[in-house]
């Protein structure tokens, strides 16, 4: 075959046993936002290379090292969206959305991150999220938090997930942070690695971020934000906590959670299980007041989430298989009856428009053909056949029940399956 090429490193085909997965989740998702009446939003998969950098950060990894930058031919600066909410503030502001205005959103689409492939991390992957606009107070942090919940729940895979809660603290107390950090830091430069010595002074909360073991060792007597929060941040903290109990859902505190993305505010949360190695985040959001304004529209209170859907799809196809299983299979007995079979599956669809009808037409024997079926397992099988006149007739049997019919006519077939259903 010579020269075959390949799918991009880091990128994935979703091949048809998958791809049930990607549906189930998907159409969770949407039952689950459009119970909270949340509207959707899509946005351009390219944006202004300068967006993530004013949004995400400079100093942060995802634009530092991860975003996939090129120039067009007009010598603009484009990227890949490495996330989904820059581009949902940026359209919001675009559209006037903001402007005295509520907004409930979600969004579900394809991010790029040039990271090291690996179990759970990819260079394509898939956001589902969700993001409220001119909300201050924690009830919609509850309620955005609610919804991320709701998704695991009907996903089935509570148990294997804890919702973990931080509060980054008001301006004035991350800034009180900072310094003592670069205090207590400085002294130390020549250990840190080549980032984290850039970031001392260009962005030194990043450092915490860092997943260089002697970084980290380094971190473990350094002040923590914690200790300058403010009563009235601790005191939201455990307001918002509370609520969530209420709605049945519990958090655990972790205040070394600070998010890998520069625009979060107050509270932030992830959702974490001990099932993906590290890749042990499946979902991770917060409060985002600044954005707005930042990007250049009126300020506006923001909170939101991102579900990764990768990551929610291994944990359960470690659990659950679900396949995609035809209800009907019409079976030409003869390949001469392929016309009848098209029209006869084409009735069927009409009649049971909820149904998944697969017309059998690969034009092989009766037996083969079966075989083939039975593989598929479908609730129902309708083998079309002619007498001594050349009449159809159609044999329809009910796998489940091995209750079957000869039916001479389709007004008999579709009498035969009402019955049967
Ligand atoms: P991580 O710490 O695992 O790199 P992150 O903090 O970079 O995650 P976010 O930017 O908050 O992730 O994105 C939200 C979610 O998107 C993550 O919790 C994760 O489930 C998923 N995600 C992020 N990066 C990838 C990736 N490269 N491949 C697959 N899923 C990803
Ligand atoms: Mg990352």
């Amino acid at each position: 075959m010579g020269n075959v090429l390949k799918a991009i490193r880091g990128t994935k085909d979703m091949l048809p046993e998958e791809s049930p997965y990607w549906q189930h989740v998907e159409s969770l998702f949407r039952d689950v936002v459009s119970a909270y009446d949340y509207q959707e939003i899509r946005t351009p998969v390219l944006e202004e290379t300068a967006l993530f950098s004013r949004s995400i950060g400079n100093e942060t990894d995802i634009v530092s090292k991860e975003m996939y930058s090129f120039e067009d031919r007009n010598g603009d600066s484009l990227s890949l969206r490495p996330e989904g909410t820059a581009c949902v503030v940026r359209a919001g502001i675009q559209a006037g959305l903001f402007h005295n205005q509520w907004q409930r959103l979600w969004y579900v689409g394809p991010m790029f991150r040039h990271e090291r492939p690996q179990k759970g991390r990819y260079r394509q992957f898939h956001h589902a999220g969700v993001e409220a606009y001119g909300y201050v107070g924690s009830a919609i942090e509850a309620e955005v938090i609610a919804i991320s919940h709701e998704l695991l729940n009907r996903l089935g895979i509570l148990d294997e997930v804890t919702c973990q809660i931080n509060h980054l603290g008001e301006a004035s107390e991350r800034a009180a942070f900072r310094e003592a950090l670069v205090d207590y830091l400085t002294p130390h430069k020549n250990k840190l690695d080549e980032d984290s010595q850039r970031r001392l002074s260009t962005n030194p909360l990043r450092i915490l971020d860092s997943k260089v073991p002697a970084t980290q060792e380094l971190l473990q007597d350094a002040p923590t934000l914690m200790d300058f929060l403010s009563d009235e941040s601790r005191e939201h903290l455990s307001q918002l906590q509370e609520m969530l109990s209420s709605l049945g859902i519990q958090t655990v505190v972790n205040p070394s959670l600070v998010r890998g993305l520069d625009y979060y505010t107050g509270v932030v949360f992830e959702w974490v299980t001990e099932s993906l190695g590290a890749q042990g985040t499946v979902c991770a959001g917060g409060r985002y007041d600044g954005l707005v304004e930042q990007l250049g529209g009126r300020a506006t209170p923001a909170f939101g989430f991102a579900a990764g859907l990768e990551r929610l799809i291994l944990i359960l196809q470690e659990r659950d298989e679900l396949t995609s299983v035809p209800d009907l299979c019409v079976i030409p007995g003869n390949p001469a009856f392929m016309p009848t079979t098209l029209e006869v599956a084409s009735l069927l669809r009409e009649h049971f428009p909820a149904w998944r009808v697969s017309s059998q037409l690969a034009g092989r024997s009766l037996k083969a053909t079966m075989k083939q079926v039975f593989q598929l397992n479908p609730r129902y099988t309708c083998v079309i056949s002619t007498d001594e006149s050349g009449m159809h007739y159609f044999d329809v049997k009910n796998l489940e029940t091995r209750e079957s019919r000869s039916c001479s006519t389709q007004t008999d077939l579709i009498d035969f399956l009402r019955e049967n259903t």
